[in-house]
């Protein structure tokens, strides 16, 4: 039956969201960056620049502005499982959507 399978779906996505959401859950993504610095006579300013880093960068959105961090490694690391939590959690949102869209529907076409 259609219905039992959509509740029981929804039980195990709102539990994944329960123990996902008892750790950080951070917004944004990483990357390696290589970068320039203010030392004119720096290497990251010669011809051919030899650039600093790769430095991981954590990248998201402040009130619709994109601001990227410079992180250790260390940060970054402890940033990591925050940012898979939330990407999982954007997932989770968008299956429960579309399972009470189709429920919706479904009792609509059932009237
Ligand atoms: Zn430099």
């Amino acid at each position: 039956m259609l219905v039992t399978v959509t509740s029981e779906r929804r039980r195990v996505i709102l539990a994944e969201m329960n123990r996902l959401t008892r750790r950080p859950v951070v917004a944004g993504t990483l990357s390696q960056r290589s970068t320039r610095c203010a030392g004119a006579g720096c290497h990251c300013r010669a011809d051919p620049p030899v650039l600093h880093g790769p430095y991981p960068t954590w990248s998201h959105q402040v009130n619709g502005r994109q601001v990227t961090t410079t992180l250790s490694a260390e940060e970054a690391e402890q940033l990591r499982p925050a940012l898979a939590a939330h990407r999982r959690l954007r997932e989770l949102v968008k299956e429960l959507e579309a399972l009470s869209s189709a429920d919706f529907e479904s009792r609509r076409a059932s009237k």
